[in-house]
């Protein structure tokens, strides 16, 4: 896999800590952190030989990328997460503030963190169940290994969306703190772009999870025609069929299209998507006999 750098980030490698292999693929998540401080290089300095992937500061509009998505970061200091494709984040600012935050700044987050890391890590829009917690919101402290905030490690492994270092088990850390994810997770799905519609072969429009539902089912249907193409798909186009296999089926066209776009592979847009699907899918009725 080629390195993923963001399109925007600033390229900033720190010696000796260029990233740990993934060992797991599935489930990717972004664990968020708050630097406990005010500036970028406050930060760079303190975690300099443990740092995460991205680093970003909302009000000063800086967006930093140490390590490529395609490798792990050192920030829960190679503790098992690291290397689950878990897209560690630094934002800088103050864990006990972030509930403050104005929407101004929610919305920078959305637009410049979240949704790159849902066009290009394929995390899903998706806060954890837990919710993110200030200090003294609960009826227990956060800052000890024993919060039931924290999730065990089973369930940090199959949770793919977005979490904070207060979920991840076995630490006494509470960062970021009551971030308001969900609002961050809403500014960055409403881009102007959005909804996606589809040219279908019949000349007219549909919404693209429309199409995509569809496509499922088509692939579903020539399942053992599409099998029979070995040898004749591309590799492209066979992590499209590989991902598309592993959705769930089901008669939801707008779920289809959202784990659709969640299982995405790094880099490949919801367009690209369709259209090696919809060769694949184009090629499959001839490949055997009717
Ligand atoms: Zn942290």
């Amino acid at each position: 896999m080629p390195d993923l750098w963001l399109p925007g980030y600033e390229r900033w490698e720190l010696p000796g800590v260029p990233g740990v292999p993934y060992d797991e693929f599935d489930d990717p998540k972004a664990l968020l952190h708050t630097t406990e401080g005010s500036t970028v290089e406050g930060a760079v300095q303190a975690y300099r030989s443990f740092p995460p992937q991205l680093i970003v500061d909302p009000v000063r509009r800086r967006k930093i990328q140490h390590i490529p998505l395609n490798r792990g970061g050192y920030a829960l200091w190679n503790a098992d997460a690291d290397d689950s494709r878990c897209f560690q984040v630094e934002i800088v600012g103050f864990a006990a503030q972030t509930h403050l935050w104005p929407d101004e700044v929610l919305r920078w987050l959305g637009e410049e963190l979240a949704r790159p890391l849902h066009e290009y890590g394929g995390v899903p829009y998706v806060v954890v169940w837990k919710g993110f917690r200030r200090d003294g919101e609960m009826p227990y402290p956060l800052a000890t290994p024993s919060s039931p905030l924290r999730l065990t490690q089973a369930e940090l492994d199959s949770f793919s969306g977005f979490l904070g270092h207060q979920h991840v088990p076995g630490d006494d850390h509470w960062d970021p703190g009551g971030l308001n994810v969900g609002r961050i997770l809403e500014h960055a799905q409403n881009k102007e772009e959005l909804p996606v519609n589809i040219l279908g072969q019949d000349g007219k429009w549909y919404p693209a999870e429309q199409v995509f539902f569809w496509m499922g089912q088509d692939l579903r249907r020539l399942e053992a025609k599409v099998d029979a193409m070995t040898g004749r798909v591309s590799d492209r186009e066979a992590q499209v069929l590989a991902t598309v296999r592993s959705l769930p089926a089901g008669d939801d066209a707008e779920a289809f299209a959202a784990a659709v776009a969640a299982q995405m592979p790094p880099g490949m847009t919801p367009d690209e998507v369709r259209d090696a699907l919809d060769d694949v899918l184009r090629r499959a009725p001839q490949s055997v006999p009717e």
